[in-house]
């Protein structure tokens, strides 16, 4: 468990991923990267640095989920309703 995060840890610390990317690199379900990331936000805020949110946006009309605190990805666009939606990324700094 703790490797994984820290694995985690390390890949966002060199590139912004999204939670597809980070699954496919250590080969864990795209569901599980969403449980490690909360985790993941308070042990770097111990070492003074920031899990940053690259919001979603909606590929439909660009609505930008800016306000958006959970890690995962919206169901569907408030301003438009699709269901097109790109997902966030993460990155460590
Ligand atoms: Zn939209």
């Amino acid at each position: 468990m703790e490797t994984i995060r820290q694995q985690m840890i390390d890949l966002l610390s060199e590139e912004e991923m999204s939670a597809i990317e980070i699954s496919q690199e250590l080969r864990i379900a795209e569901k599980e990267v969403y449980t490690h990331l909360p985790h993941i936000a308070r042990s770097v805020a111990t070492q003074g640095k920031k899990l940053l949110i690259q919001p979603s946006r909606c590929l439909k009309c660009g609505y930008v989920f800016k306000e958006r605190k959970r890690f995962t990805r919206p169901g569907h666009c408030p301003k438009c309703k699709a269901t097109f939606i790109q997902r966030p990324a993460y990155r460590i700094s």
